[in-house]
């Protein structure tokens, strides 16, 4: 990869992937990465399957955003949502998800009438999955300070702790190192 991808990947969901979009959630640093109608298509583009973008709302997209956040917190505290956090997810996923088509050059293709509204239908659908599968176990805080990401710990052992090894992983590493010698 040439450049680095806008957007963070990689906590193992694309439910996960979306919340982390409100970047250092819960902490002073928090940075609104869909701020616009541009970014949201940015980040369909990026983290879903769809090649295009196209016209989005974000307003609506960080309130399912952030009603998807709610379910997740809710579920893991063995909590029930409530009732509007419930609807708001719901009803993004009532809308028809990507479909794939493989091309005569033997490449999937994913398309949708609207790539924004099915990505999000995705988006919805997984954390509905996520909230009543067993994976709900197995979804961690970043040990990160500031990071505030949620991720799917999928390693044997259950004991992973970073988002990433490469950003807040690395990051803790160094700070240790450099407590050693100070
Ligand atoms: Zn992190």
């Amino acid at each position: 990869m040439s450049s680095t991808p806008r957007f963070r990947q990689g906590a193992g969901r694309l439910c996960l992937d979306f919340i982390r979009t409100l970047r250092h959630r819960g902490s002073p640093d928090v940075v609104e990465e869909l701020p616009d109608a541009g970014a949201l298509s940015a980040w369909v583009r990026q983290c879903g399957p769809c090649a295009a973008g196209g016209g989005a709302d974000a307003a609506r997209a960080r309130e399912l955003r952030e009603a998807v956040y709610v379910l997740i917190t809710a579920a893991r505290a063995g909590r029930l949502p409530d009732a509007r956090s419930i609807a708001l997810v719901n009803q993004a996923a009532v809308h028809p998800v990507p479909v794939p088509r493989l091309t005569s050059a033997g490449r999937l293709d994913w398309r949708a009438e609207d790539p924004v509204r099915a990505t999000l239908a995705l988006v919805a659908r997984d954390a509905l999955d996520l909230v009543t599968s067993p994976s709900l176990t197995r979804v961690r805080d970043c040990a990160g300070p500031t990071c505030g990401a949620l991720f799917l710990d999928i390693s044997r052992p259950g004991n992973r702790r970073w988002c990433s090894m490469g950003t807040c992983g690395n990051r803790a590493k160094k700070e240790t190192l450099r407590g050693r010698t100070a």
